[in-house]
């Protein structure tokens, strides 16, 4: 098998033929042999149905993987890549945003420039609001400059990728999956195409903006243990401060003998410091939680079914 195409797919029920149809069109003449491994990710719409259709019919080699539940895009991917049995492997999302004819050419960037293991896609040109695209921004800015993966701007989990870049991937056996920083942790050379996103073929995003807010969160604390030096430097700042306003304080009262109001200070400084020491706990939590997390080892995923052609009478 040449290529395997991994579809995540989250109530996607009206997409998932229309992006079968897509990409049996955009391989026709291709001349290799490819399979679509459907991830369907706990949807709660007819999704389930129409890949037993699709599956059905094979009119071109289809694997279904039905997860109980929705485990979230990441988990879907990791299951996709457990299944996939191409030399290449492509993540591609089922609402025909991603155009499956620049799979073709990601191909044939690999086939053609053997020094390329990844070709990723990222976004040219996005048509979303000012507030998001400036909370992208300072979130890259901020991850890169955290953590010790960079993350290319934009860059998306379109990409097609060598099966060596897959071993690698299934490897690392974490329980939140961050995708983006995931593929950066693995490495290898990776060529970045830009793309234009489509408009969804139909449905809606599942991204709002707290989903977001809490996938950045995931990617800073799950590449980076930085933040948990901001205790130490604001206990160190801290620190500083009090033994200077205690000098003001002593010089006032002893040398210059004028009475210190305390109400206003001592209130600002209890707020000031319980809000400090409950945002340090804040950080320490959420690496205990994620140790907690991952050392009940829990399964990335649990599948329902797995529809298999390759095991098909
Ligand atoms: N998806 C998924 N599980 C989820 C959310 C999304 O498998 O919990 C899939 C979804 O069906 C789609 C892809 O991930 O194929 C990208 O999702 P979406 O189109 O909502 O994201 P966007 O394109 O807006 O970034
Ligand atoms: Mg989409």
């Amino acid at each position: 098998m040449k290529l395997s195409l991994i579809v995540p797919c989250y109530n996607e029920a009206e997409n998932v033929e229309e992006f079968q149809k897509a990409v049996m069109q955009a391989f026709k003449d291709s001349g290799y042999d490819y399979e679509i491994v459907f991830v369907d990710d706990g949807s709660i719409d007819a999704t389930y149905h129409n890949l037993k259709k699709i599956f059905d019919a094979q009119k071109c080699p289809v694997k279904v993987v039905s997860f109980s539940r929705n485990f979230g895009k990441e988990s879907a991917i990791y299951a996709g890549l457990q299944q996939a049995s191409g030399d290449y492997i492509s993540l591609i999302d089922a609402d025909l945003q991603q155009r499956p004819e620049i799979v073709r050419d990601m191909v044939k960037i690999l086939d053609e420039q053997p020094e390329y293991d990844v070709v990723a896609a990222y976004q040219d040109r996005r048509g979303e609001g000012k507030a998001l695209s400036f909370f992208k921004k300072s979130f890259y800015a901020l991850i890169n400059h955290l953590s010790n993966v960079k993350l290319k701007a934009d860059a998306s989990d379109f990409r097609t990728f060598r099966r060596s870049v897959a071993e690698s991937i299934l490897h690392l056996g974490e329980y939140h999956r961050f995708s983006k920083g995931i593929f950066s942790w693995v490495g290898y050379n990776t060529c970045f195409i830009p793309y234009v996103a489509c408009e969804r073929a139909a449905g809606v995003t599942k991204w709002s903006f707290m989903k977001l807010f809490n996938y950045a969160i995931e990617g800073i604390i799950g590449f980076s243990t930085k933040p948990l030096r901001i205790a130490t430097v604001m206990g160190t700042f801290t620190g500083v401060a009090a033994v200077i306003y205690l000098l003001v304080v002593l010089i006032q009262k002893l040398a210059i003998g004028i009475d210190v109001p305390g109400y206003a200070t001592v209130v600002i400084l209890i707020l000031f410091l319980g809000a400090v020491q409950l945002f340090c706990i804040g950080i320490i939590g959420e690496y205990v939680g994620r140790t907690f997390e991952q050392s009940k080892n829990r399964p990335i995923y649990i599948a329902k079914e797995i529809l298999d052609y390759t095991e098909q009478s």
